[in-house]
Order: structure tokens, then C-alpha cells, then sequence
């Protein structure tokens, strides 16, 4: 499972949890608990470049490149 980093806008926190692609994102702060967590989408994971594949299948349907559509 990934890790994500959360930052905590209140107090300043800085933590990271494993969670799942699916889990949904930390709101609560472990430190001050408040729900000020924010996730940190920065590089340290891997995030993007791992997530390159997700772009693929949400374009398998319809082929959008190529076809010479509406631009001229
Ligand atoms: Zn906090």
C-alpha cells in the first residue's frame, strides 16, 4: 500500500499513513485533532509516475487521439 504524506494546516503536523488508492483522504489531525489534515501529493511516493496507468484505461473506450476530429 502507498503511503501518503498529511500536513496539518492548524498546528503544522506533519505525518504519514498507509492507506489504500480507495481509502479516503485523512481529515483529522493526530496531533491536534483538528480536521485541518491535508495529503500531500509530493513526489515522495512515487505518486505519479505510478499513477501513469490509471490515464490509459480511463481512455480505452472511444480512441480520442488521431481520429482527426474537430480541430480544423
Ligand atoms: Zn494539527
Amino acid at each position: 500500500m502507498p503511503m501518503y504524506e498529511y500536513k496539518c494546516d492548524a498546528c503544522d503536523h506533519e505525518f504519514e499513513r498507509e492507506q489504500s488508492m480507495s481509502d479516503k483522504p485523512i481529515k483529522t489531525c493526530p496531533k491536534c485533532k483538528k480536521r485541518k489534515a491535508r495529503r500531500m501529493i509530493s513526489g515522495t511516493g512515487g505518486f505519479i509516475l505510478k499513477g501513469g496507468g490509471w490515464e490509459k484505461d480511463l481512455y480505452s473506450g472511444p480512441s480520442n487521439r488521431g481520429g482527426g476530429g474537430g480541430d480544423d
